[in-house]
């Protein structure tokens, strides 16, 4: 075990932090975090979650991204998350957590909105209006980035879908069909995803972020519908608007701007 310095923040205490942020007590949260950039805190991830439960109480939906790699065929209770980080990887763990069944895009909500939000959805586009995020979105929720940016803000796909965006990306993803395991290419709006931090000048401007320290981390919170709000203004004006300048070397987006005007793969 590596040494955490600092004192570990109590789960009181980040419930606190979390209520004086702006969570809501009985609403949706979803919440992305690096739970690095939070600890130390008592009781580890589990303790973080607990105080995310506590901050929106037992009226309340709490909800993370559980996505997969697609490499294998993707089971709701057994496929670990890929690159989410440790405590959305210990809340779908947990008794009373619903997991959703994208076989790429999965989320875990709890809460008595949890089956709703998880309910099935097409694969393609992964984050539309009937996915988990436009569930959110459609619920009135918020959004919490915890120690991480808008880079990680998946709402922000929603509002890319919603808009239409020209550029599209497929992937290969491993699904079940009849039995046996096929690949099938899943079409996204996807990027490198740096040009979502945008996000945080627009909605500063207008006030409709909250920022402040929960545990270690900083911390933005906002509602899912002004997020895509804002984002569906910058959008109408410039659809390329979340995607790296060309020629800045950026592959993820050089590859969003070539299949503009082509044909789905
Ligand atoms: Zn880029």
């Amino acid at each position: 075990m590596h040494h955490e310095p600092g004192l570990a923040t109590s789960v009181s205490e980040l419930t606190d932090q979390l209520r004086a942020l702006g969570v809501r007590e009985g609403g949706v949260l979803l919440v992305h975090t690096a739970f690095t950039a939070v600890r130390p805190v008592e009781g580890g991830p589990l303790g973080l979650i607990r105080a995310l439960r506590a901050a929106v109480g037992a009226r309340g939906t709490l909800v993370m991204p559980t996505m997969t790699d697609g490499a294998s065929v993707f089971d709701p209770r057994s496929t670990p998350t890929h690159d989410m980080g440790v405590t959305a990887d210990t809340f779908w763990r947990q008794a009373g957590v619903v997991r959703s069944t994208h076989p790429g895009a999965s989320f875990a909500a709890e809460g008595p909105l949890a089956e709703r939000i998880c309910a099935p959805q097409p694969l393609s586009p992964p984050h539309g209006p009937e996915s988990p995020v436009g569930q959110v979105h459609a619920l009135g929720g918020q959004v919490l980035l915890l120690g991480v940016t808008h880079s990680e803000s998946t709402t922000l796909h929603l509002a890319e879908a919603i808009a239409e965006v020209p550029y599209s990306v497929s992937h290969p993803c491993v699904v079940e069909v009849d039995g046996a395991a096929r690949t099938v290419m899943i079409a996204e709006t996807d990027h490198c995803c740096v040009g979502f931090r945008r996000a945080d000048g627009w909605l500063r401007a207008r006030g409709l972020q909250r920022e402040g320290t929960v545990g270690h981390a900083h911390a933005r919170l906002c509602d899912a519908r002004e997020l895509v709000a804002v984002a569906l203004e910058h959008l109408a004006a410039d659809p390329l608007v979340f995607l790296c300048a060309a020629g800045r070397g950026c592959e993820e987006c050089d590859a969003a701007r070539a299949s503009v005007g082509a044909l789905p793969a």
